[in-house]
């Protein structure tokens, strides 16, 4: 008996080794290494995150032109780089001053940092150095480092059929929430930087384009929190590395190009909607302390000037609410026509038909943003709740386990939550 369970032992060890390593060519060094996480597990790891980083920065910058100027700038740089995977480019609405990459390809950057950018090597710069960041795996290495096994048990959906569910959705938070305030050490800033520089130069723009924005950084530091430093710390020894590097292994990089007639125009329509996004920033303080007569006028300005997404979605927000629930899913339909990719319009369009007793509705809402973002715990609730009303049992009990399993406590239904799912139990 005790044999067998010794076997038994051993072939489960043996399965989760063959699991867990992989031998993959290093793409900066050429050389076979063994790694935990495959660049096809990295891939579909970042590819889940998107949605949740989009959602946290509030939303895709809504104008087209500027999408595919970024994401054609973004391409071309990328193509220099020896790691090819599933590389894309997105502007977020976010004022806070930033750029991050997820694994395995995808790239965010907000239309804070763009304004604070003079010209196009300077975000070519910042692109780079996030590519740099890709191709050195430094996020796959976070994650084997932090999680280990466990990634690799929530990444290939092992429990998503049984009824630990709830468990492998905390694990994806854990990991969304990780990655989404990633700090990288020095050593790894050093290496980003090293290949940035490089990547930007093979690519064809001037490299002292991320000096610039360093320089910006450090004149800006005092009076501004800019959230690229939270995540990127800027030494001065930083600094001085890569204009060392610069003069003495990229001669001539004064020639390459330092600017563009697009950068131009695309930097001019971001300015454009500028007036726009800082009254949504203002209606935001308001909302905070509850004064939504106040929010809906700076949010109505907003709108007049330019219908954001953003905009649309924190309209829908004020007029939820406010109780005026047909207002609210007519905001909210703006927000998603515009970005659908966007989780909050949806939570807040579902949450709206809800409350008008429209449950099919709500549940078709609400499931879409399901496919978004998984780990909002009050998408859970009125899911439930819908599915209570609308006497499908078991969904009800479901969902209502799932919220009430992965909630923080202060959503204020979860007492609510426990009464339905004792009386739907029959106790
Ligand atoms: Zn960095």
């Amino acid at each position: 008996m005790r044999k067998r369970f010794f076997k038994f032992f051993v072939l489960i060890i043996l399965s989760i080794f063959s699991l867990s390593c992989v031998a993959e060519i290093d793409p900066l060094s050429g050389k076979k290494t063994y790694t935990l996480l495959s660049t096809q597990q990295e891939i579909e790891i970042g590819r889940k995150v998107i949605a949740s980083a989009i959602n946290e920065n509030e939303g895709l910058y809504p104008d087209r032109e500027v999408q595919s100027y970024i994401k054609n700038l973004g391409s071309k740089i990328a193509s220099v780089t020896p790691r090819q995977v599933e590389y894309q480019f997105f502007l977020v609405n976010s004022s806070d001053i930033n750029a991050f990459a997820l694994p395995g390809g995808p790239i965010f950057i907000t239309r804070g940092i763009l304004l604070k950018m003079e010209n196009e090597s300077e975000l070519a710069g910042v692109i780079a150095h996030e590519l740099g960041h890709i191709n050195a795996r430094h996020h796959a290495k976070f994650l084997e480092k932090t999680y280990g096994m466990s990634i690799l048990v929530s990444i290939l959906g092992i429990a998503l059929q049984d009824s630990k569910y709830s468990s492998v959705i905390l694990n994806l938070a854990q990991i969304t929430g990780g990655l989404l305030q990633l700090k990288f050490s020095r050593d790894q800033e050093n290496e980003a930087d090293a290949l940035g520089v490089r990547f930007a130069y093979d690519a064809g723009y001037d490299p002292r384009g991320i000096l610039g924005i360093f320089e910006k950084f450090k004149s800006l530091e005092r009076g501004q929190p800019i959230e690229w430093l939270s995540t990127h710390p800027l030494p001065d020894t930083r600094i001085k590395n890569v204009q060392q590097m610069i003069s003495t292994q990229y001669p001539n990089s004064s020639r390459l190009r330092q600017n563009s007639q697009s950068f131009i125009r695309i930097k001019s329509v971001l300015l454009a909607s500028k007036e726009s996004y800082d009254y949504v920033s203002e209606a935001k303080k308001y909302i905070k302390n509850n004064n939504y007569s106040q929010a809906l006028s700076l949010l109505n300005r907003s709108i007049e000037l330019y219908g954001s997404n953003q905009a649309y979605t924190y309209r829908a927000l004020v007029n939820l609410n406010l109780k005026k629930y047909y207002e609210a899913i007519n905001d909210a339909d703006r927000a998603i026509d515009i970005d659908s990719l966007y989780f909050q319009p949806l939570l807040i369009k579902g949450i709206a038909q809800n409350r008008l007793n429209r449950w099919n509705e709500s549940i078709a809402t609400l499931e879409k943003g399901k496919n978004l973002v998984r780990d909002n715990p009050d998408l859970y609730y009125y899911l439930g709740v819908n599915y209570q009303a609308i006497g499908n049992r078991n969904k009800a009990i479901e969902n209502l386990t799932t919220a009430l399993e992965i909630t923080d406590g202060k959503r204020g239904w979860e007492t609510d939550a426990q009464r339905r799912l004792r009386s739907l139990r029959g106790y």
